[in-house]
C-alpha cells in the first residue's frame, strides 16, 4: 500500500538467491523440510505448519516487491501487512515467532546494488537477528528503540557494531513505561543526526506495535497516536519520497494493533489519523541524555 490511487501491492516469493544473502542454504533447507514434514517447533517460541514455508517466502518477498514498485515511482512509501514477523531471525536459525528475516532480506538486496540502508526498528523487542546480520557492515545502519530489559536480552547501549561496522548499530534501550515524548526526544536528538551523518538512500522500518501500552507481553507506554508521530519522524529521515518501506513486526493486542497500524499507514499516506492522543511523562529521559553524550557530543561510540 502506498500513496496514489489503487496503490495496492501484491507480494511475490523471495528467491533462493535473495534469501541466501542473509540465511545459509542448509538452514533454509532445514526449515523447508520441517514444514514439508507437517511442521513442528523450530524454537521454544516458534511453531511452523505445512504452509509456513510458502508464507515465509511471501513475507520475505513483500519488501522486494515494494522496492520494485517504488523504483518505478508508483508511490511515496509502502506499508507491508505481513506475518510472520522477521527481526528475531538470525542467519542460521528461526526464533521468536520469526522464520526468515524479512527486513534484512530487503536491506541485503538493496545493499548489494550499492544502496545505503537505515533500518529503524521500533518493535518493543530488540531485533537481535537484524543486528547480527549487519553487525560488521558499515553500509547498513541498524537503529533499535526497545524495552530493556526484555526478550531476547540483547540491545544494550554498548552494542554499537564490530570491525568496519562500529558506529552502524545504535541501540536505544528504554525502561518499561516509556512514553511517546521520550521516543520523540530520542529520534530528534540522537537518531536523526546519526542518520543524517550516515546519509541513507533507503529507510526501512521494522514496525512492530507491541510498544503500545495495551500490549499484553511488554511494558512500554505508547498509544496509537504516538505511532503517527514516530512515522512522521522516520519518513523525514528518507532522502526523498519513494524510499520508505514499513514492515509489520510484532503487536499482540489486536485493538491496539489495528489502531496503531491505522496511525502509521495513514501518516505514510500523508493524512495522519490519531485514534488516541499522544502520551508523555514516562521514564527514559536519562537514557536519551546518555546516548546524546555518546553519539553526538563526543561524536564517537
Ligand atoms: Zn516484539
Amino acid at each position: 500500500m502506498g500513496l496514489g490511487d489503487d496503490a495496492r501491492l501484491e507480494s511475490r516469493p523471495a528467491t533462493r538467491a535473495e534469501l541466501e544473502l542473509v540465511h545459509p542454504g542448509r538452514d533454509l533447507d532445514r526449515l523447508h523440510q520441517i514444514c514439508d514434514d507437517g511442521g513442528g517447533m523450530v524454537d521454544p517460541d516458534t511453531v511452523v505448519s505445512c504452509g509456513s514455508w510458502d508464507v515465509a517466502l511471501l513475507a520475505a518477498g513483500a519488501g522486494l516487491a515494494a522496492v520494485e514498485r517504488l523504483d518505478r515511482g508508483d508511490a511515496d512509501a509502502a506499508f507491508l501487512a505481513i506475518r510472520p514477523p522477521g527481526h528475531h531471525a538470525v542467519p542460521a536459525a528461526s526464533m521468536g515467532f520469526c522464520l526468515v528475516n524479512n527486513v534484512a532480506v530487503t536491506a541485503a538486496v538493496l545493499r548489494a546494488r550499492g544502496e545505503r540502508v537505515v533500518i529503524v526498528d521500533w518493535d518493543a523487542h530488540h531485533g537481535n537477528g537484524t543486528q547480527d546480520i549487519f553487525y560488521d557492515d558499515p553500509d547498513v545502519l541498524y537503529v533499535s528503540l526497545h524495552e530493556w530489559p526484555l526478550y531476547p536480552g540483547t540491545g544494550s547501549m554498548d552494542e554499537v557494531g564490530v570491525g568496519a561496522g562500529v558506529g552502524a548499530t545504535l541501540n536505544v534501550p528504554l525502561p518499561a513505561g516509556t512514553t511517546g515524548d521520550v521516543y520523540l526526544a530520542a529520534l530528534d536528538e540522537v537518531v536523526a543526526p546519526v542518520v543524517a551523518r550516515f546519509a541513507p538512500t533507503w529507510v526501512l522500518v521494522s514496525a512492530g506495535f507491541d510498544a503500545h501500552r495495551a500490549d499484553p507481553i511488554t511494558g512500554l507506554g505508547l498509544s496509537a497516536g504516538d505511532f503517527a508521530d514516530l512515522t512522521a519522524r522516520v519518513v523525514a529521515l528518507a532522502p526523498r519520497p519513494g524510499r520508505v518501506i514499513a514492515f509489520l513486526e510484532g503487536g499482540y493486542d489486536l485493538d491496539a494493533l489495528r489502531d496503531s497500524v491505522t496511525a502509521t499507514a495513514s501518516t505514510l499516506l500523508g493524512q495522519p489519523c490519531r485514534p488516541e492522543p499522544a502520551t508523555s511523562g514516562g521514564p527514559g529521559t536519562p537514557i536519551v541524555g546518555a546516548l546524546h553524550d555518546r553519539w553526538i557530543t563526543e561524536r564517537g561510540v
